[in-house]
């Protein structure tokens, strides 16, 4: 089983990645954990990426194209990917890789969250790009390249919205109903 889990950042997307990646003994692919993990490494592509993500922009497609597509080269069993889509472009590309590598993607999960409770969680968490300037180009960013990745999506794929302004276990219930179903997309 496939997952993509879309959302804006503070929608617990992490939380629920981590849950979901568990029970379904799915490869957890998470781009901005991939990004600290070389930002921590001081790799030459941490490097690159931490300008972005200290201003709350994308980093370049190229950049977290490639590093994507080495993870998906890698897999030995279905992913769930967190962070990733973050526009169009990037899903396009990774429509063309799981083409490439026969592999299709059976769920789309769309966390959807209301604006003050993604800075109260955002601002509650602490991370290094969470400060009031980040939080307001990571909306931003999200609303103008993110979201249309669910629209992209919805044309191909049922996507499943679930309301993330709940608390964690019932937003979990509902994505393990969505992907327990019979007959999916
Ligand atoms: P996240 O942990 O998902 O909130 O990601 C933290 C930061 O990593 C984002 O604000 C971006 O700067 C960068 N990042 C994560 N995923 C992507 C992606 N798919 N495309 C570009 N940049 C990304």
């Amino acid at each position: 089983m496939n997952v993509v889990l879309l959302g804006p950042p503070g929608a617990g997307k992490g939380t629920q990645a981590t849950k979901i990646s568990q029970t379904f003994d799915l490869e957890h692919i998470s781009t901005g954990d991939l990004f600290r993990r070389e930002i921590s490494n001081q790799s030459t592509l941490g490097t690159k990426a931490k300008s972005f993500m200290d201003r709350g922009e994308l980093v370049p497609d190229e950049i977290t194209v490639a590093m994507i597509r080495s993870e998906i080269a890698e897999l030995s069993k279905g992913f769930l990917l967190d962070g990733f889509p973050r526009n169009v472009e990037q899903a396009k590309a990774l429509s063309h890789m799981l083409r490439d590598e026969q592999i299709d993607i059976d769920y789309v999960v769309s966390l959807e969250v209301d604006q003050q409770h993604i800075i109260d969680r955002m601002m509650a968490r602490g991370r290094s790009d969470d400060t009031p300037e980040t939080i307001r180009t990571r909306l931003e960013v999200f609303s103008q390249q993110t979201a249309p990745v669910i629209e992209y999506y919805d044309q191909q794929l049922a996507v499943h919205h679930i309301d993330g302004n709940r608390s964690i276990d019932e937003v979990f219930a509902s994505i393990q109903g969505v992907l327990t179903r019979e007959g999916q997309v």
